[in-house]
């Protein structure tokens, strides 16, 4: 029986304007979110099963689980440093305290000490802070993941598949550091300032941006491969859309980053499959620090270069204490209105930003989305609930979707980021189906967007009254659908909602 709420007039009253979608299926859907928005338990089942239109701020090395990573170097004969869980290629020597990792982890208690050293598990038990056990699990691990990065990325896929994610921005540092020691080895060759199509035409970068596109078609196929694409196998990982962003180590030295940020613009610029660039590593980094003015100049030069290439950037994932207020007084404003960064990652020191409200409308005009990443900004930067500017986006109009940023090295999953935002702020069915549907009109895959509203799935002319489903689409709506990726996904989506709507 279908339960209609009193209290939904305002949803079923816009569900009832919408085609496809039942008013009474919407408002039962909602009213049983409220009923259990204080129920952890219940609230995971709701919110694995409810359709996330995308995660747009997701590291496939930080995504992957310490259990496969282990696995995969027990496997390939690697070593671990018993004392630091340090990875590395073999020979190995079990006198010197480097036993091969199969041998190691065969001792009682080894393989769960190193499941915490290459995630954040139990490290409120540690001496280090959250925000240093977690940077420097990366280090420790990476080796162990060398040869297999098509399964990185089919991990990374299968747990949003099984999540009821539609599309994936997964970062991920293809030739980077190809480019990078380029730039090192050959000093001036990427000096900040000079012209950007002399930057852009450098031939030996051009050869590592070729291998790094190469390199990508062999790891999907391993993906597709491992996850049985195409089969009756096939896991949940085969019906998401990924997409890749390019991700620049920011603390190198500037010509460096520099190397990078153009490797980065000339991927995304010769193959759909990278969508865009971003820069990474710790913002509060010293070199970071001492660096960051002039790397978004620098982006803002290549922008003018490739100006179709989208930029989203970790900017103000820094807290008061962190570093000298100083350095918290800009770094968004600079991502956004220098750089024109059509997406922030983080940007929880937005409200210690010199003239913040100014900011966040001109954020709010720009369209630029925030990338909200609850657990991590809680584990690195100890803040959570009302010390979060989640709300405070919200307030001032500036769109928002939820992401699992590192969920391997976290120990999360997308789900528990609703979950996490479900128990912690006032959002009711309307704003989750906005914050999902916002993780797919913001993404950088190409097109138009079908919807004119997120919050009221209001729907672009063309597809006003239409079935969302191809084959039964109006004519029209099935002409605009085949001219835009992005609204296909969102066709997608809203297909799921309203599948979810009528079963919950
Ligand atoms: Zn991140």
């Amino acid at each position: 029986m279908i339960r209609r709420d009193r209290s939904l007039p305002f949803a079923a009253a816009i569900a009832a304007l919408l085609p496809g979608v039942t008013a009474a299926d919407e408002a039962s859907t909602a009213a049983r979110l409220a009923a259990i928005h204080q129920d952890p338990p219940a609230l995971r089942q709701f919110m694995r099963e409810f359709p996330k239109g995308g995660d747009l701020h997701n590291h496939l090395h930080g995504s992957v689980y310490a259990e496969s990573v282990i696995g995969w170097a027990a496997a390939d004969g690697r070593c671990v440093v018993l004392a630091t869980a340090q990875l590395g290629p073999p020979p190995c020597d079990p006198a010197a305290g480097r036993p091969t990792v199969a041998a190691a982890i065969s001792e009682a208690g080894t393989y769960e000490r190193l499941v915490d050293a290459y995630s954040v598990r139990n490290y409120e038990r540690r001496p280090v802070s959250g925000h240093d056990q977690f940077f420097a699990t990366f280090g420790l691990f990476f080796p162990g993941t060398v040869g297999h990065e098509g399964e990185l990325i089919a991990e990374a896929a299968a747990r949003r598949g099984a999540e009821n994610t539609v599309y994936l921005e997964l970062m991920q540092s293809f030739g980077m550091s190809e480019a990078a020691s380029l730039a090192l080895a050959t000093p001036g060759r990427f000096a900040p300032g000079r012209e950007a199509a002399a930057l852009a035409g450098d031939p030996a970068l051009a050869a590592i941006a070729r291998e790094a596109r190469e390199a990508l078609s062999r790891y999907e196929h391993t993906w597709r491969e491992r996850a049985g694409c195409g089969t009756p196998r096939a896991d949940a990982g085969c019906g998401v859309t990924v997409r890749y962003l390019a991700q620049v180590i920011r603390t190198l030295p500037p010509e460096a980053v520099h190397a990078q940020i153009v490797l980065g613009f000339l991927l995304a610029d010769a193959d759909p499959r990278y969508v865009g660039l971003n820069l990474v590593a710790p913002e509060d980094d010293r070199h970071a620090l001492a660096d960051y003015a002039n790397q978004m100049q620098e982006i803002a030069r290549l922008r003018q270069r490739f100006p179709k290439v989208p930029v989203t950037l970790h900017a103000g994932e820094l807290t008061l204490g962190l570093v000298p207020p100083e350095a918290l007084r800009d770094h968004i404003r600079q991502a956004v209105e220098v750089a024109g960064a059509r997406r922030i990652g983080h940007g929880i020191d937005v409200a210690l930003e010199d003239r913040a409200d100014e900011l966040l409308a001109t954020m709010a005009k720009r369209d630029v989305l925030v990338e909200i990443n609850l657990t991590s900004n809680a584990v690195i930067g100890g803040l959570a609930g009302a010390e979060h500017p989640f709300l405070l986006y919200r307030r001032a109009g500036v769109p928002t979707a939820l992401a699992a940023d590192d969920e391997g090295v976290l120990r999360i999953d997308l789900t528990n980021e609703y979950v996490r935002a479900a128990l912690t702020y006032p959002l009711d069915y309307a704003d989750f189906k906005a914050l999902s549907r916002n993780a797919l009109a913001y993404a950088f895959v190409p097109g138009e967007r079908l919807l004119t509203d997120t919050r009221t799935g209001q729907r672009i002319a063309a597809c006003v009254g239409s079935s969302l489903v191809p084959e039964q689409a109006t004519a029209a709506c099935r002409a605009w659908l085949a001219k835009s990726e992005k609204g296909r996904l969102q066709a997608e989506l809203e297909r799921r909602l309203e599948a979810f709507e009528a079963a919950h």
